[in-house]
Parts: structure tokens; C-alpha cells; sequence
């Protein structure tokens, strides 16, 4: 086995769209970054054709600024997002192309000077007195020893915290049921337009059941006005295909994002029940299985629904899409009583707002239940209460089960990574841990990188920004 000892200011690990974020603020900031991700590419989720949620509140107000609007608006330039658009059930749709994502991140942490290394998973770690020493990880039969003066888990599962030995919770408070993942996947040749005239025409198609808000308006003509949408719909036809024992994901409704380009759809739809992704036989399970759900979900459509008839499939996404997992103990935990009373703390980071989004992990329901106003989301949920020297951002931050299914979504863990980077940068630069990094220093920051941290700027901001 090859080894090698490197040594960094920052480590960042994982480079989905919170750890882009942490590296590249962090290098912007001057210190010397390195990032370090498994796959063979970078975005993390934001490569597998999800939109970006969570940008406008219930009102239409934009509630996030900083690196998330840079990425937007720096593929809208190229042609590769649409832009914010409201919506009668997300509260907004932000459609990204996910390989413009994927070339964009490479350009940006080059431009910010961020080290890269690919192909490299973090398997041990080495914790002294508190502190966290040494990440160890492993790919292609090398093995890279990474120290750091702070290490940022943008795992999503929390795989570095986990090995730190750190405490963490999961799943739904009680029974610890987890989110299920999905196997997204790419349909070519649809023809959208004849489907919007049938639930035109059945209206019953776009009922909900009693579990899922939403406000009127979602329905043929929104879908007609824009690609920038998410369809979700066609209860009818999959209660029908349930009845019948003929539907093949246990789901209520059909999910698609329509992509920017003609005839395309990137399909959210299949559903592994009772998995647990960071268990590698149940993780595997779910990959082989999710994806030959693609292959009868396919089959279900092109029979069964208007416009499908002649689709075919494109890809399938290189990795399962994994909604929840592991929750860290920070120094402070953002709860659901909290967000729902639209509680903007002293110190906030960033905003939420979006829906507390639950896919059921043992049948077919979905909770979707609205969040009224915006809400602040604390330093202290992403510095570790058991590391010193050892930061979160993106999924696995601290917060409860309820509350993660708002803040999962995209552009909120691109504002937690953007925090992170910035205070872990000026920790290194005053050589403090994050704990103690002034908090009111660290807005003063953001707030002149455009982040949002409060209300009086919400109400300022414009929509869009090109
Ligand atoms: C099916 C599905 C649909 C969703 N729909 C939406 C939506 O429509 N809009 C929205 O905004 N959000 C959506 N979300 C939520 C959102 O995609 C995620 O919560 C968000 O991407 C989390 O960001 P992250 O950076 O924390 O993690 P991720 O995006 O998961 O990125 C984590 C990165 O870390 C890498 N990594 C993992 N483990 C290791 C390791 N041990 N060593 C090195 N690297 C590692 C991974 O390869 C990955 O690149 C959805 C999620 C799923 C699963």
C-alpha cells in the first residue's frame, strides 16, 4: 500500500453542497484547504437532478443569499438554472443542471485554491485528549494520513464524527425509523404536455392525502408556465396500480423534476423501505434493488400514464440518494418547536424555511407539513459538543429528526458549509477552537459574502439576481 502524510489548515471531508461550500470559503479566506470526497466527482447530491428547495419562504421572499446564490447565479449566466420560481407546494423551485453543477464546483474551488483528492473514503480516525488528530482514508490502495488544525464533516452521514467516536442520534424520535433513500434516474422522450392536459382533465389526480400541505394553484397551467417546477401527482393512478398489486415503489404519488431540456425528467420516485445507508448490507440492498425498481417503475408509466408511452431511460444516478442518517451532538441542537415559532437566534448563520418534508421509511405516506415563517439556524448546531477541533455542515448537523427534514434541503447546507468555512478560517486565524470563534464577528463576515441572517435584509432582497 502506498501512504502519504499531508498536513492542512482545514479539512474538509465530503464534497456534496455543503462541503464545496466549507472549502471554498474557507480558502477564500486564505488558509490552506483541502477537500477530500469518495466519489469521482463533485456535488454530492446536487449532481443527481434534484432542484434546489429552500431558496424563498411561504411568501416568495428570498431567505438565502452567499455561495448558494453565487452557484445560481452563475449557472443561470450559463444558461444552466432557471432561476427562483415560486411554487404552490415547495414554496420555490430553483432547477439546476447537474452536470453544470458538477463543472462548476471543480471551477470554483480552483479558483479559491482548494486541494482536491478524489476516489478516497474516510475509514479511522485518530482522537487524542479530546481532539481530533489525524483523518485516515483509503482509495485505490493508497492511504492518505490527513492532519488538519479543524477537520469539517460534510459527509452527510457523519461518517468522520461517527469515527471520531462521537454521539449522534437518528431517525424519527421514538422508533428511529429513517427517512428512506431513492434511486433517482433520467427519462428521455416524455411528452409533458399531453400529461398536463390529462390531469387537466382529472383533476382528482392532483388530490393529496391529509398529511401533505400545499396551497391551490399546483396544477396544469402552473406546470405549463415554466420548466422550472416539480411535479408531484397521479394519485389516482398509483392508488389503482396499489389496489392492483401492480405498482412497484411504495408511493403515493409520482415525483418528477422537469430538466431544462425538452422531453427530459429526473425521476424521484422509487423508495427503499426500512433501510439504513450507513449499514454497507443494507446500503447495497437498497442500491440493487433501487434500481431495478427504475426498470418497473419505467415499464408502470410508459402503460399506464399520458405522455410516458414512448419514454425511455437515460441514467440511472451513480449513487443511491440517501435522505437520513446520523444527527451529531453540536454545542447546540435546533429543534422543531423552535423553527415552527420562526425563532432567528442571536446566532444565526443563515435561514430556513422550508417545508418539514418526512418520507415515510415503512409504507408509502409522506408528511409535508409548511413552516410559516423563516427561521434562524444557530452557530452551535454545527461545532462539535466532544471534539474540539471538529465541525459539521449539511446533513448531519445538530438538530432533531423534524427539524433535519426542513434544513436538509440544498441551499441550506450550502449556507451551513459557507458558515462553517468561515468560522473554521477564522479559528485557524486566531487559534482559537469553534467554540469559541466570535460569533458576531463570524456574521459580519457572512453578511458581507451577501449571506442572509435576518429578517430586515429579507425583506430588501430581490427574487432573482443576475
Ligand atoms: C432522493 C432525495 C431527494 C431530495 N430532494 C431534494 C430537493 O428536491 N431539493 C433539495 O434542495 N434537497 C433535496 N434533498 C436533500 C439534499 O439533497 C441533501 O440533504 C443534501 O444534498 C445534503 O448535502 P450534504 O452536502 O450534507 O450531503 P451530500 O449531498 O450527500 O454530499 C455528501 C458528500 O460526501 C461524500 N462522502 C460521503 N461519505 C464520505 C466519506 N466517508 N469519505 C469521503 N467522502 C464521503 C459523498 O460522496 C458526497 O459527495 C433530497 C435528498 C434525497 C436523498
Amino acid at each position: 500500500m502506498r501512504r502519504f502524510e499531508l498536513n492542512y489548515e482545514i479539512a474538509v471531508v465530503g464534497g456534496g453542497p455543503a462541503g464545496l461550500s466549507a472549502a471554498i470559503t474557507a480558502a477564500r479566506a486564505g488558509r490552506k484547504v483541502i477537500l477530500l470526497e469518495k466519489a469521482g466527482y463533485l456535488g454530492g447530491n446536487a449532481t443527481l437532478g434534484l432542484p434546489l428547495l429552500g431558496f424563498l419562504d411561504l411568501d416568495g421572499r428570498r431567505i438565502v443569499g452567499g455561495i448558494a446564490q453565487e452557484y445560481v447565479n452563475r449557472l443561470t449566466e450559463r444558461g444552466q438554472c432557471l432561476g427562483h420560481r415560486t411554487c404552490p407546494k415547495h414554496n420555490s423551485v430553483t432547477n439546476v443542471d447537474p452536470e453544470g453543477f458538477k463543472l462548476l464546483a471543480i471551477e470554483m474551488c480552483r479558483e479559491a485554491g482548494v486541494d482536491i483528492i478524489l476516489h478516497v473514503e474516510a475509514c479511522r480516525t485518530e482522537v487524542e485528549n479530546g481532539r481530533l488528530n489525524r483523518v485516515i482514508l483509503f482509495g485505490k490502495g493508497n492511504e492518505i494520513s490527513v492532519e488538519a488544525d479543524i477537520f469539517i464533516d460534510c459527509t452527510g452521514d457523519g461518517d468522520v464524527a461517527y469515527l471520531a467516536g462521537c454521539s449522534y442520534e437518528a431517525g424519527q424520535p421514538g422508533t428511529g425509523v429513517l427517512q428512506p433513500p431513492t434511486v433517482m434516474f433520467t427519462l428521455e422522450n416524455v411528452d409533458t404536455m399531453r400529461l398536463y392536459d390529462y390531469i387537466e382533465e382529472h383533476p382528482e389526480e392532483m388530490t393529496f392525502s391529509a398529511t401533505i400541505d400545499h396551497r391551490p394553484g399546483y396544477d396544469a397551467d402552473y406546470f405549463r408556465a415554466s420548466k422550472n417546477h416539480v411535479f408531484v401527482g397521479l394519485r389516482k393512478i398509483f392508488d389503482r396500480m396499489h389496489a392492483e398489486g401492480k405498482c412497484p415503489v411504495d408511493r403515493e404519488t409520482l415525483i418528477y423534476i422537469k430538466s431544462m431540456n425538452d422531453g427530459e425528467v429526473y425521476v424521484n420516485s422509487t423508495r427503499l423501505l426500512n433501510t439504513d445507508a450507513t449499514d454497507i448490507f443494507s446500503l447495497t440492498n437498497a442500491e440493487l434493488e433501487g434500481q431495478l425498481q427504475v426498470a418497473k417503475l419505467t415499464k408502470m408509466l410508459q402503460e399506464n400514464v399520458v405522455g410516458f408511452e414512448d419514454c425511455f431511460i437515460s441514467s440511472i444516478a451513480p449513487t443511491l440518494g440517501v435522505r437520513e442518517t446520523r444527527r451529531f451532538k453540536g454545542v447546540k441542537e435546533l429543534i422543531a418547536d423552535e423553527i415552527c415559532a420562526g425563532l432567528i437566534p442571536e446566532d444565526t448563520i443563515g435561514l430556513g424555511a422550508y417545508k418539514i418534508d418526512i418520507h415515510s421509511g415503512t409504507d408509502r405516506s409522506t408528511l409535508f407539513r409548511t413552516v410559516e415563517q423563516p427561521f434562524g439556524i444557530p452557530y452551535g448546531c454545527m461545532v462539535s459538543a466532544e471534539i474540539e477541533n471538529l465541525m459539521f455542515a449539511g446533513r448531519c448537523v445538530s438538530v432533531d429528526a423534524a427539524t433535519l427534514a426542513s434544513v436538509r434541503v440544498m441551499p441550506q447546507c450550502m449556507t451551513m458549509g459557507q458558515a462553517a468555512g468561515q468560522a473554521a478560517a477564522m479559528a485557524v486565524a486566531d487559534r482559537t477552537a469553534p467554540k469559541d470563534v466570535d460569533v458576531a464577528k463570524l456574521r459580519k463576515e457572512l453578511y458581507a459574502q451577501k449571506a442572509v441572517l435576518d429578517m430586515e435584509q429579507v425583506q430588501t432582497l430581490p427574487m432573482n439576481e443576475f
